[in-house]
């Protein structure tokens, strides 16, 4: 059954798109079948894995709104190697058409579920917000990852989000886990960021990620190439980073299956 993962945080330009495809496009390098879904209105995940936001025929309105089935609105293997469910402007719409709906926080969990058993993951790509849609990949989720920039107001964002994903836990789903913290955009040249990364690791353990995203223009540039950073420069170190955290939640997985395994 795939694991379902949300890309989360209220603030904006803090890696979650760039860490959701390129994650995607990492674990999709190492067999796995994976696929993303686009839940910010700005359709950026869409765009950088190669496809128009603005041809879409079907996206995540149509899913979330209009009850068309997964099938009708996946694009299959973009230029990530990855499915996609795409969104664009039309999102916007959506969070208010929701708000009468039945059972409005759980319309993408019920809707992912007839490909939850064809996946090895599901990456969700949040807006920046903490409305309805986020509400919804938190609900639709096993767990949440949270990037973050090691910068000075980084921290304070964190409580609303945590409690967030606190009251989601008691109400609407107890197995929500925080999956890690994600340092992204990071300079190590930089002492700020060094000091808030160390403030983190001693704050939050071992629910910070190992990996390290560092800054890096190739994953800057290559959405405008409708590509993840490993089809674009395999060797730039972003590239190299996101296989590296690909590497680090597989093993992690693997090592807990083998716990399950051995009782
Ligand atoms: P969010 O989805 O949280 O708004 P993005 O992933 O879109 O954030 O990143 C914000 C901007 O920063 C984008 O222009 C993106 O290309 C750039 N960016 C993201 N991660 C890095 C990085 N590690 N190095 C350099 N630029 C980055
Ligand atoms: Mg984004």
């Amino acid at each position: 059954m795939a694991k379902i993962i949300a890309f989360a945080n209220q603030k904006g330009g803090v890696g979650k798109t760039t860490s959701t495809i390129n994650l995607a496009a990492s674990l999709a390098a190492t067999e796995r079948n994976v696929l993303v879904i686009d839940l910010d209105p700005q359709g950026n995940a869409t765009m950088a894995s190669g496809v128009d936001k603005y041809a879409l025929k079907n996206s995540i309105y149509d899913l979330l709104v209009e009850d068309n089935s997964i099938e009708d609105v996946l694009i299959q293997n973009t230029a990530g190697k990855y499915d996609l469910v795409g969104a664009n402007g039309d999102l916007t719409a959506a969070e208010i058409k929701l708000m009468d709906s039945f059972a409005r926080e759980m319309k993408l969990k019920n809707a992912l579920e007839p490909v939850k058993d064809i996946y090895d993951f599901i990456l969700i790509d949040c807006p920046p917000s903490l409305n309805l849609l986020t509400i919804n990949a938190m609900a639709a989720s096993n767990s949440v990852i949270i990037p973050m920039q090691c910068e000075y107001f980084a921290l304070e964002g964190l409580t609303a989000l945590l409690d967030t994903i606190n009251k989601l836990t008691s109400v609407l789903n107890s197995n929500l886990v925080i999956e890690g913290l994600l340092r992204t955009m990071f300079d190590p040249r930089n002492k700020l960021a060094n000091e808030v990364s160390q403030q983190l690791k001693s704050h939050f353990g071992s629910k910070v990620f190992r990996t390290i995203i560092p800054r890096n223009v190739r994953l800057a540039e290559s959405p405008s190439h409708g590509l993840p950073a490993i089809f674009y420069d395999k060797y730039s170190n972003g590239a190299k980073a996101y296989l590296a955290l690909a590497g680090e939640l597989l093993r992690k997985y693997d090592s807990l299956d083998q716990t399950v395994i051995n009782g």
